[in-house]
C-alpha cells in the first residue's frame, strides 16, 4: 500500500478503519452495533445524513435515540465526530446533547464538528414540510428534518458551511442571498409568506456563541494524524444501501450517500484507509418511508413480527411512525451487501424470530413471469413478486446465549443459509437490543 500512495502510510502502521452501513433500508441496528464496538475503538464519525437518523442504543446508561451525535458518545476514550459530508442542525444538536447530560449527568462527551460542514438551516425544514404537502398522496414518507432541502442547496451551490458562523459581516450577507432564492422558492411555489434571515442570523449567533465554537475543528487534519498514529476509527452510516441516490430504490431514497464508499468523502480520509466494511442487516426486514419492498407482510401477521421486532416493536427512532416489515429479502439484501463492498456482514435480531414454527426468507423474485435473483431497476421492482423458501424455526428463546455453537441447530442453520445467499461472512451476531447481547463465533 505504501508504494501505490507516495503520501500514505504503510498498512502495517496505519489504523484500522472500519465503515459500519446498512445494508438494507436502514434501521438495521447499526448504532446498537457501533456502541458494543465503540468501546475497543478510539474515534466514531458520522459522515452523512442528519438529524433523519435514529440510532436506537441500549447500554448500562439506558435507552437512546441518537440523531446527530455519534453512536461512540458512551465511553470517555472516544472521539466522537461530525464530518464535513454531514447536515448539521445546531439547534437540534444542542437540544439532544442536553437531553443525553439530563439522562446522564457528568457523561464525559467528547466531540468534534468539521468546520467544513454545512449548517441546515430553519428554511429547510420549511421547504421539506410544504413539499412533502404539496404531493399529498405522492409522498416520500419525509422525517421532515429538512435534508432534501439542505443537500439540493448544498449541491446547487447555496449552502453555509460552519466556519462562515465565524464572521458576522460574512454570515449575515451569506444568509440574506440564500434568504432572497429560498422566499422566492417559499412564495412562488408554496404561496408561503417567507421567512426573515434575522431570526437564522440570530440564532446561529447565538448558538455559535453559547454552543458551536466549543466543538469546530479540521477534522480531514485530526483524523488523517489519528488513522497515521494507529487509531482504530468506525465510520457510522446512516440508513441503508437500498435508501442510497444512486442504487437505492430511486427516488424513494434519501438525498445523501449511504454507501461505506461515500465514507472518505464525507469525512477528509483517504479512499484506501477504509479497509474494512461491516454491512448490517436483520435477521427479517424492515423499512419506513415510501417505496417497493417485495417481501412485505400485511395484517395480523406484520402485527405480530413489528410487535416482537427491535427494542419495543418496530417503530421509527425519529417519528415513532409503525415501521412496514416483512420477511428476510436476500434479492435485496445481497444487493445491499454488494453495493456497500461489505468485507463482513452483522445480523442483528434473529432473537425476534424465536416465535415462528417456519421462516420464510425471499430467495427470488418473479417479474413478468420471469424468475430472477438479480435486484432489478425500481421501475421493475414494482412488478416484483417474492419466491420463498422455508426454513424450519428455532422456537426457543435465545437472547442469553453467548456463543454460536450454543444456539439451537435450526437458529444455526438459519445464519449459514442467510451467510450462503450473501456471499460475505457473518462475523457479527446480535441476539438482543442490549450491548451485550452479542453471540461470539
Ligand atoms: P439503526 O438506525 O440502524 O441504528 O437502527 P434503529 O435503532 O433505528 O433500529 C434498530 C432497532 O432494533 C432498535 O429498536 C434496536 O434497539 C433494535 N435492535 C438492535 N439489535 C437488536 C437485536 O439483536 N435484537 C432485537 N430484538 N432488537 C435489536
Amino acid at each position: 500500500m505504501g508504494t501505490a500512495t507516495p503520501n500514505a502510510t504503510s498498512k502495517e502502521t496505519s489504523g484500522k478503519i472500519t465503515a459500519i452501513v446498512g445494508a438494507n433500508w436502514g434501521d438495521e441496528g447499526k448504532g446498537k452495533i457501533i456502541d458494543n464496538r465503540a468501546g475497543q475503538s478510539d474515534i466514531v464519525v458520522r459522515f452523512q445524513g442528519g438529524s433523519n437518523a435514529g440510532h436506537t442504543i441500549l447500554n448500562p446508561y439506558g435507552k437512546f435515540a441518537l440523531h446527530q451525535l455519534p453512536s461512540g458518545i458512551f465511553y470517555p476514550h472516544v472521539v466522537n465526530v461530525i464530518g464535513n459530508g454531514f447536515a448539521l442542525n445546531l439547534e437540534y444538536l444542542e437540544r439532544e446533547m442536553q437531553s443525553v447530560y439530563n439522562q446522564v449527568p457528568g457523561l464525559d462527551l467528547k466531540l468534534m464538528i468539521d468546520i467544513r460542514t454545512q449548517v441546515l438551516l430553519p428554511h429547510h425544514i420549511l421547504l421539506d414540510t410544504l413539499e412533502e404537502k404539496r404531493r399529498q398522496d405522492r409522498e416520500f414518507g419525509s422525517t421532515k428534518s429538512g435534508i432534501a432541502p439542505f443537500y439540493s442547496e448544498k449541491f446547487a451551490k447555496e449552502g453555509l458551511q460552519l466556519n462562515e458562523l465565524f464572521d458576522n459581516v460574512h454570515l449575515k450577507q451569506r444568509l440574506k442571498e440564500i434568504y432572497e432564492r429560498a422566499n422566492l422558492i417559499l412564495q412562488g411555489v408554496y404561496k408561503h409568506e417567507g421567512l426573515d434571515y434575522m431570526d437564522a442570523y440570530n440564532s446561529l449567533c447565538r448558538l455559535r456563541k453559547e454552543f458551536a465554537e466549543n466543538y469546530a475543528a479540521d477534522v480531514p487534519k485530526f483524523l488523517r494524524k489519528s488513522w497515521q498514529e494507529g487509531k482504530t476509527i468506525l465510520l457510522e452510516g446512516q440508513l441503508g444501501a437500498l435508501k442510497d441516490p444512486d442504487f437505492g430504490i430511486y427516488p424513494y431514497v434519501t438525498s445523501s450517500s449511504t454507501i461505506a464508499g461515500f465514507a472518505p468523502v464525507g469525512t477528509g480520509l483517504p479512499p484506501y484507509a477504509v479497509t474494512n466494511i461491516l454491512a448490517v442487516t436483520k435477521a427479517y426486514s424492515s423499512a419506513i418511508g415510501a417505496g417497493a419492498f417485495v417481501s412485505e407482510i400485511f395484517g395480523e401477521e406484520a402485527s405480530t413480527l413489528r410487535e416482537r421486532g427491535g427494542d419495543a416493536g418496530e417503530y421509527g427512532a425519529t417519528t415513532g411512525r409503525a415501521r412496514r416489515v416483512g420477511y428476510f429479502d436476500a434479492v435485496a439484501t445481497r444487493y445491499g451487501v454488494l453495493s456497500q463492498g461489505a468485507t463482513e456482514v452483522a445480523m442483528t435480531g434473529l432473537d425476534v424470530l424465536s416465535y415462528m414454527d417456519e421462516i420464510p426468507v425471499c430467495v427470488a423474485y418473479e417479474i413478468d413471469g420471469i424468475k430472477t435473483a438479480d435486484f432489478p431497476v425500481s421501475r421493475l421492482l414494482d412488478k416484483a413478486k417474492p419466491i420463498y423458501e422455508i426454513l424450519s424455526g428455532f422456537c426457543e428463546d435465545i437472547r442469553s446465549i453467548r456463543r454460536f455453537d450454543d444456539l439451537p441447530e435450526n437458529a444455526k442453520n438459519y445464519v449459514k443459509f442467510i451467510e450462503g445467499q450473501l456471499g460475505v461472512k457473518i462475523t457479527t451476531l446480535s441476539n438482543g437490543p442490549k450491548r451485550e447481547d452479542m453471540i461470539a463465533f
